[in-house]
């Protein structure tokens, strides 16, 4: 694990204007991410099709965040099959650094579930959530964190990492 692959660092970076630029030219495809390139820690990759639909929705959020100005970041929160949280990066749009599109997600969800107690679901970022993330996904009780355009599973969020 290592922190090049965090979200506030600066690979992400360069490849939202790589990303952008391709918006622009209207070639923008998210398989060409470098998410997870040189990464050797062993993570098994998540085959399962409901895994990639759910990256997808989070893309979409990523998406958004790019057309806002933003930074390129998108998540969702996932219960029982369903979305219930889903947000992009709203840190330059807010003027809030702590408004991680991971951040933004769980506040959504349990706004929309009416609880601070987000057991039993599973967060969907395009990023590696930073230790910031990890911890509030801690903290809300969410099961498991899979990120990257190839669902990596991430495990069960912990404080501490890296
Ligand atoms: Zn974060």
């Amino acid at each position: 694990m290592c922190r090049a692959f965090y979200c506030y660092e600066l690979v992400p970076d360069l490849f939202q204007i790589v990303a952008l630029g391709a918006l622009l030219r209207g070639t923008f495809d998210m398989d060409t991410q470098p998410l997870g390139a040189g990464d050797s820690s062993g993570s098994a990759r998540a085959e399962k099709p409901l895994n990639r639909r759910f990256i997808e929705s989070a893309t979409e959020m990523r998406r958004l965040a790019i057309e806002q100005g933003d930074q390129a970041y998108g998540a969702v929160i996932v219960r029982a099959g369903q979305i219930v949280g889903e947000a992009p990066s709203r840190v330059v749009v807010n003027q809030d650094p702590t408004a991680h599109a991971e951040m933004e997600a769980i506040r959504d969800a349990a706004r929309r579930l009416g609880t601070r107690d987000l057991a039993d679901c599973v967060m969907y970022s395009t990023s590696r959530p930073c230790a910031m993330c990890e911890a509030a996904a801690y903290w809300a009780h969410i099961d498991r964190l899979f990120f990257g355009m190839e669902a990596q599973d991430g495990g069960a969020p912990g404080l501490g990492r890296c």
